[in-house]
């Protein structure tokens, strides 16, 4: 892969340490990293940026990339939860590897064009066959950075759990793939495009010893722990019906708590669990618009900063969403802190922040989430010459205004996004099979 320079960019946000803009610089990208910042520069394929603010590509910290199949599904838009999950299981149940496969196409390529370069996934259920290598090879084929995670779920209806008995596994199989597809796909080094983290759906849907087993074999490996905690009131009185504790105290008895392990909403925790989460490097993923469509809360992310935990963004799953794009979650999590805060609980570069650097310091990326030379190429391009940015006087805009999509998307230095399309596979070929396959379910 040749270099490719960014010419004459309108304004670079680093997300270095002390938040530098740089307007009208060049960046030259050689080898997957960023070698050179400055004005000037010369060699590689030229992309023309003075209509663009650039950033660092956004890092997506919880999803479940398998619900794009199932999306604003009519039993689920007005539930609860616990009832929401109960809806959708029966149709969950139903998918295999070529649904896997082709919902991760979608929900990766939706996520790349809102101008993200690096997910997470969390993939918790297993039936007819699918595995986490079919979102795996998705990802190879969209270009994203990827982190999948091998969810579980061990407690079926029978034993007092909410999934039907079909979905569930026995908790010795899911340690086994767990093992299995670390050792098949996992990369520690520098630059990695895929790295396997573990991670049991939720505590109420697996039991006490699997926790404790996902977190010694999480440890012996050198991989990643994340699971959905503190979502909602039900989810809290669970916790203390069930096990007689908070979330937190549970995550923290069970080796849930460290700078390996980050956990999806938290939008209950409480002061006590805010501390425990900032003296322990426990990191958080904050999905705004799925609590909203749940209607769980919000979370207290400005505590959270203020603490000194660590908060990235997520998009959550398409079927608690519907949509995708990490961008909108950048202003929906500025909006919410100040519906419960007020207008200066957060500001638009403080979210912008959360969304690239807060993301990739969750996931363990310090070689990812800034624009400096030496850290990986992934660059958001953001054209602010279209109707969206008109009349803006300031970079915020793009959290404040739009727009929405990106222009260019590069991932380790390939080009992901060009003028606003995926030039890395057939996304309309991908969205006529998933139509296809969601009438099939239906
Ligand atoms: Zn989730």
């Amino acid at each position: 892969m040749g270099d490719t320079l960014i010419r004459n960019a309108r304004c670079v946000l680093t997300m270095d340490d002390g938040g530098t803009e740089l307007a009208g610089v060049d960046i030259r990208v050689s080898g997957g990293v960023i070698a050179e910042i400055g004005r000037g520069l010369s060699g590689g394929e030229v992309i023309e940026a003075s209509s663009c603010v650039v950033t660092p590509g956004l890092v997506n910290t919880h999803h479940h990339l398998y619900q794009t199949l199932t999306r604003a599904v009519p039993g689920g838009q007005d539930a609860l939860l616990f009832g929401w999950l109960k809806t959708l299981y029966p149709i969950w149940a139903k998918f295999g590897p070529e649904e896997m496969f082709t919902s991760a196409q979608i929900g990766l390529a939706e996520l790349a064009l809102s101008g993200c370069s690096l997910t997470s996934d969390h993939l918790y259920l297993y039936p007819n066959g699918a595995r986490l290598d079919d979102t795996i090879a998705a990802a190879r084929e969209v270009g994203l950075r990827f982190h999948p995670t091998r969810g579980a779920m061990s407690i079926g209806e029978s034993a007092g759990g909410l999934p039907p008995d079909a979905l569930v596994e026995r908790e010795a199989a899911i340690l086994e793939d767990c093992i299995r597809v670390i050792d098949a796909f996992h990369d520690a080094s520098e630059g990695a495009m895929v790295r396997v983290g573990v991670a049991p759906c939720s505590p109420f849907s697996v039991s006490r010893e699997l926790m404790r087993d996902a977190a010694l074999l999480a440890r012996d490996k050198g991989v990643m722990l994340h699971t959905h905690l503190a979502e909602n009131d039900e989810d809290i009185a669970y916790s203390q019906a069930q096990f007689g504790c908070r979330p937190g105290q549970y995550a923290e008895d069970l080796g849930w708590t460290g700078d390996d392990v980050w956990h999806a909403h938290c939008v209950k925790l409480d002061g006590a669990e805010i501390d425990l989460f900032a003296r322990s490097g426990t990191g958080v993923a904050h999905c705004p618009c799925s609590n909203c469509r749940l209607g769980s809360g919000i979370a207290p992310v400005r505590a959270m900063r203020d603490a000194g935990v660590k908060v990235g963004l997520g998009v959550d799953g398409s079927a608690s969403n519907d949509a995708a794009s990490l961008i909108g979650e950048a202003r929906q999590t500025m909006l919410l802190q100040r519906v419960s805060l007020g207008a200066d609980a957060m500001s638009a570069r403080e979210a912008l922040r959360i969304a690239t650097r807060g993301g990739a310091e969750v996931l363990g990326r310090h070689d990812c989430g800034q624009i400096a030379v030496g850290k990986r190429a992934d660059i958001a391009l953001w054209d602010v010459s279209g109707v969206e940015s008109a009349g803006s006087w300031d970079v915020a805009a793009l959290v404040l205004a739009g727009p929405t999509r990106v222009r260019h998307l590069l991932v380790e230095g390939r080009q992901v996004v060009r003028d606003g399309h995926l030039v890395t596979f057939n996304l309309d070929a991908a969205i006529l099979k998933q139509n296809e396959l969601a009438r099939k379910l239906a």
